[in-house]
Protein backbone atom coordinates (compact mmCIF):
# COMPACT_ATOMS: atom_id res chain seq x y z
CA UNK A 1 0.00 0.00 0.00
CA UNK A 2 1.61 3.15 -0.76
CA UNK A 3 1.76 5.85 2.06
CA UNK A 4 -0.98 8.89 1.79
CA UNK A 5 0.39 12.00 -0.18
CA UNK A 6 1.53 14.67 2.66
CA UNK A 7 -1.02 16.77 0.54
CA UNK A 8 -4.01 15.48 1.26
CA UNK A 9 -3.72 14.23 4.90
CA UNK A 10 -5.37 11.39 6.28
CA UNK A 11 -7.96 12.00 8.93
CA UNK A 12 -5.55 9.88 11.33
CA UNK A 13 -2.42 11.41 9.83
CA UNK A 14 -3.39 14.74 10.30
CA UNK A 15 -4.07 13.74 14.24
CA UNK A 16 -0.94 12.18 14.67
CA UNK A 17 0.53 15.47 13.42
CA UNK A 18 -1.52 17.96 15.53
CA UNK A 19 -0.97 15.82 18.50
CA UNK A 20 2.70 16.37 17.63
CA UNK A 21 2.57 19.95 16.86
CA UNK A 22 0.71 20.07 20.59
CA UNK A 23 3.04 18.21 22.34
CA UNK A 24 6.59 19.84 20.71
CA UNK A 25 5.64 23.52 19.86
CA UNK A 26 3.04 24.56 21.89
CA UNK A 27 3.62 22.55 25.60
CA UNK A 28 7.09 23.11 24.78
CA UNK A 29 6.84 26.91 23.88
CA UNK A 30 5.33 27.59 27.31
CA UNK A 31 1.37 27.09 27.24
CA UNK A 32 0.25 25.00 30.27
CA UNK A 33 -3.49 25.25 30.43
CA UNK A 34 -4.69 21.41 29.71
CA UNK A 35 -7.86 22.61 28.07
CA UNK A 36 -6.15 25.54 25.88
CA UNK A 37 -3.85 22.04 24.36
CA UNK A 38 -7.02 19.37 23.98
CA UNK A 39 -8.71 22.32 22.10
CA UNK A 40 -5.93 22.75 19.70
CA UNK A 41 -5.66 18.58 19.51
CA UNK A 42 -8.96 18.49 18.34
CA UNK A 43 -9.30 21.99 16.00
CA UNK A 44 -8.33 20.21 12.46
CA UNK A 45 -6.29 22.90 10.75
CA UNK A 46 -5.72 21.48 7.71
CA UNK A 47 -9.54 22.55 6.97
CA UNK A 48 -8.86 25.84 7.46
CA UNK A 49 -6.04 26.08 4.67
CA UNK A 50 -5.72 26.69 1.05
CA UNK A 51 -5.27 22.89 -0.59
CA UNK A 52 -1.71 24.09 -1.53
CA UNK A 53 -0.57 24.75 2.26
CA UNK A 54 -2.75 21.88 3.41
CA UNK A 55 0.41 19.69 4.09
CA UNK A 56 1.87 22.20 6.36
CA UNK A 57 -0.87 22.51 8.28
CA UNK A 58 1.04 21.27 11.29
CA UNK A 59 4.58 23.58 10.96
CA UNK A 60 4.21 25.90 13.67
CA UNK A 61 3.80 29.09 11.35
CA UNK A 62 1.47 31.72 9.64
CA UNK A 63 0.44 30.51 6.31
CA UNK A 64 -0.99 32.73 3.50
CA UNK A 65 -4.88 32.21 3.08
CA UNK A 66 -6.92 34.25 0.42
CA UNK A 67 -7.47 38.09 0.35
CA UNK A 68 -3.29 38.39 1.53
CA UNK A 69 -4.25 37.19 4.67
CA UNK A 70 -2.67 34.88 7.10
CA UNK A 71 -3.71 31.93 9.35
CA UNK A 72 -2.01 32.70 12.42
CA UNK A 73 0.63 30.65 14.23
CA UNK A 74 -0.24 27.61 16.16
CA UNK A 75 1.80 28.64 19.21
CA UNK A 76 0.04 32.14 18.88
CA UNK A 77 -3.36 31.04 18.71
CA UNK A 78 -2.64 29.18 21.68
CA UNK A 79 -1.19 31.96 23.26
CA UNK A 80 -4.06 33.95 22.74
CA UNK A 81 -6.50 31.55 23.67
CA UNK A 82 -4.90 30.75 27.59
CA UNK A 83 -4.64 34.44 28.18
CA UNK A 84 -8.42 34.72 28.02
CA UNK A 85 -8.56 32.40 30.95
CA UNK A 86 -11.68 30.38 29.37
CA UNK A 87 -13.41 28.14 31.93
CA UNK A 88 -16.82 27.64 29.42
CA UNK A 89 -20.18 29.90 28.74
CA UNK A 90 -18.34 33.09 28.00
CA UNK A 91 -19.54 35.43 24.95
CA UNK A 92 -16.69 35.97 23.16
CA UNK A 93 -15.92 38.30 20.38
CA UNK A 94 -13.11 38.13 17.95
CA UNK A 95 -11.96 40.75 15.38
CA UNK A 96 -10.68 39.27 12.38
CA UNK A 97 -12.10 36.23 11.32
CA UNK A 98 -9.92 35.17 8.81
CA UNK A 99 -9.92 31.53 8.14
CA UNK A 100 -12.00 30.40 11.02
CA UNK A 101 -9.27 28.87 12.96
CA UNK A 102 -9.10 30.94 15.96
CA UNK A 103 -12.68 31.22 16.31
CA UNK A 104 -13.02 27.11 16.46
CA UNK A 105 -10.14 26.84 18.70
CA UNK A 106 -12.71 29.31 20.77
CA UNK A 107 -15.70 27.77 20.26
CA UNK A 108 -13.89 24.76 22.09
CA UNK A 109 -14.00 26.20 25.43
CA UNK A 110 -16.39 29.38 25.57
CA UNK A 111 -19.77 29.66 25.05
CA UNK A 112 -20.42 31.73 22.06
CA UNK A 113 -18.04 33.04 19.90
CA UNK A 114 -19.12 35.70 17.47
CA UNK A 115 -16.25 36.57 15.21
CA UNK A 116 -16.09 39.83 12.90
CA UNK A 117 -14.95 40.09 9.14
CA UNK A 118 -14.20 42.68 6.59
CA UNK A 119 -13.58 40.92 3.59
CA UNK A 120 -16.74 39.20 2.12
CA UNK A 121 -15.02 36.05 0.59
CA UNK A 122 -13.26 35.68 3.81
CA UNK A 123 -16.63 35.86 6.02
CA UNK A 124 -18.34 33.68 3.69
CA UNK A 125 -15.72 31.03 3.27
CA UNK A 126 -15.33 31.12 7.21
CA UNK A 127 -18.80 30.69 7.96
CA UNK A 128 -19.20 27.55 5.59
CA UNK A 129 -16.20 25.79 7.14
CA UNK A 130 -17.42 26.61 10.83
CA UNK A 131 -20.74 25.02 9.81
CA UNK A 132 -19.12 21.90 7.95
CA UNK A 133 -17.21 21.36 11.04
CA UNK A 134 -19.87 21.41 13.20
CA UNK A 135 -19.51 24.49 15.27
CA UNK A 136 -22.87 25.90 16.13
CA UNK A 137 -21.73 28.19 18.76
CA UNK A 138 -19.90 30.48 16.54
CA UNK A 139 -21.16 33.32 14.26
CA UNK A 140 -19.11 35.10 11.54
CA UNK A 141 -20.51 38.88 11.30
CA UNK A 142 -19.39 41.40 7.83
CA UNK A 143 -18.54 44.18 9.46
CA UNK A 144 -15.52 46.26 10.46
CA UNK A 145 -14.30 45.50 13.73
CA UNK A 146 -12.69 48.28 14.75
CA UNK A 147 -16.40 49.35 16.26
CA UNK A 148 -16.83 46.16 17.50
CA UNK A 149 -20.41 45.00 17.73
CA UNK A 150 -22.47 47.62 20.08
CA UNK A 151 -25.45 45.57 19.62
CA UNK A 152 -24.51 42.78 21.48
CA UNK A 153 -22.15 44.44 23.69
CA UNK A 154 -21.03 43.80 26.59
CA UNK A 155 -18.24 40.67 26.16
CA UNK A 156 -16.85 38.39 28.41
CA UNK A 157 -13.37 39.06 26.35
CA UNK A 158 -12.72 40.08 23.24
CA UNK A 159 -9.92 38.89 21.06
CA UNK A 160 -7.99 40.86 18.25
CA UNK A 161 -6.26 38.92 15.52
CA UNK A 162 -5.17 42.11 13.59
CA UNK A 163 -3.11 44.22 14.69
CA UNK A 164 -3.50 48.11 15.69
CA UNK A 165 -0.68 50.72 16.63
CA UNK A 166 -3.76 51.04 20.06
CA UNK A 167 -6.75 48.99 21.14
CA UNK A 168 -9.75 50.44 19.51
CA UNK A 169 -11.66 52.66 22.02
CA UNK A 170 -14.79 51.00 20.83
CA UNK A 171 -13.87 47.58 21.79
CA UNK A 172 -12.69 48.49 25.72
CA UNK A 173 -15.65 50.11 26.10
CA UNK A 174 -17.84 46.99 25.14
CA UNK A 175 -15.63 44.86 27.26
CA UNK A 176 -17.68 43.85 30.40
CA UNK A 177 -16.30 44.79 34.06
CA UNK A 178 -14.08 42.05 34.91
CA UNK A 179 -13.30 41.01 31.07
CA UNK A 180 -10.59 40.68 29.52
CA UNK A 181 -8.88 41.75 25.48
CA UNK A 182 -5.90 40.39 24.31
CA UNK A 183 -4.51 41.55 20.62
CA UNK A 184 -1.35 43.09 18.93
CA UNK A 185 -0.49 46.35 19.70
CA UNK A 186 2.28 48.95 18.88
CA UNK A 187 3.93 50.25 15.71
CA UNK A 188 4.13 47.91 12.74
CA UNK A 189 7.62 46.70 13.25
CA UNK A 190 7.58 46.75 16.84
CA UNK A 191 3.93 45.01 17.81
CA UNK A 192 3.57 43.25 21.00
CA UNK A 193 0.86 40.99 21.94
CA UNK A 194 -1.32 42.63 25.14
CA UNK A 195 -3.50 41.39 27.32
CA UNK A 196 -5.75 43.76 29.12
CA UNK A 197 -8.08 43.38 32.07
CA UNK A 198 -10.44 45.75 32.47
CA UNK A 199 -11.22 46.36 36.30
CA UNK A 200 -12.33 48.69 38.76
CA UNK A 201 -9.44 50.88 38.87
CA UNK A 202 -8.78 50.96 35.17
CA UNK A 203 -6.93 48.81 32.14
CA UNK A 204 -4.77 46.73 33.25
CA UNK A 205 -2.15 45.82 30.78
CA UNK A 206 0.39 43.03 30.69
CA UNK A 207 2.93 41.86 27.47
CA UNK A 208 2.81 38.64 26.66
CA UNK A 209 5.42 38.84 23.29
CA UNK A 210 6.55 40.59 20.56
CA UNK A 211 4.51 39.35 17.12
CA UNK A 212 3.76 39.75 13.23
CA UNK A 213 0.19 40.50 12.49
CA UNK A 214 -1.72 41.30 9.45
CA UNK A 215 -3.04 45.22 9.59
CA UNK A 216 -6.15 46.35 11.27
CA UNK A 217 -7.92 48.24 8.51
CA UNK A 218 -10.69 50.10 8.98
CA UNK A 219 -13.20 50.85 6.31
CA UNK A 220 -15.58 52.88 8.02
CA UNK A 221 -15.68 55.95 10.26
CA UNK A 222 -19.05 54.90 12.24
CA UNK A 223 -20.35 51.04 13.47
CA UNK A 224 -21.40 49.35 10.37
CA UNK A 225 -22.65 45.49 10.05
CA UNK A 226 -24.05 44.23 6.79
N1 LIG B 1 -7.99 34.83 13.20
C1 LIG B 1 -7.68 34.45 11.83
C2 LIG B 1 -6.42 35.12 11.31
C3 LIG B 1 -6.51 36.59 11.29
S1 LIG B 1 -5.71 37.43 9.95
C4 LIG B 1 -7.57 32.97 11.65
O1 LIG B 1 -7.66 32.22 12.63
O2 LIG B 1 -7.41 32.54 10.50
C5 LIG B 1 -6.50 38.98 10.25
C6 LIG B 1 -7.89 39.08 9.70
O3 LIG B 1 -8.42 40.32 10.14
C7 LIG B 1 -7.94 39.11 8.17
O4 LIG B 1 -8.82 38.15 7.72
C8 LIG B 1 -8.41 40.52 7.86
O5 LIG B 1 -9.22 40.59 6.70
C9 LIG B 1 -9.21 40.85 9.11
N2 LIG B 1 -9.39 42.27 9.36
C10 LIG B 1 -8.50 43.29 9.23
N3 LIG B 1 -9.05 44.46 9.59
C11 LIG B 1 -10.33 44.17 9.97
C12 LIG B 1 -11.42 44.97 10.45
N4 LIG B 1 -11.32 46.29 10.62
N5 LIG B 1 -12.58 44.34 10.73
C13 LIG B 1 -12.74 43.02 10.56
N6 LIG B 1 -11.74 42.21 10.12
C14 LIG B 1 -10.55 42.79 9.83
Amino acid sequence: MSPPTSRQPTPNHARQRRLAMVAHDLRRGGIRDESVLAAMARVPREEFLPDEFRSQAYDNCALPIACGQTISQPLIVAMMTEALKLRGGERVLEIGAGSGYQAAVLAELAGEVISLERHPELAEAARRRLQRLGYENVRVVLADGSWGLPDEAPFDCIIVTAAAESCPPALLEQLRMGGRLVGPFGPADAQVLQVIKKTPAGFAISKLTSCRFVPLVSDSSAPRRR
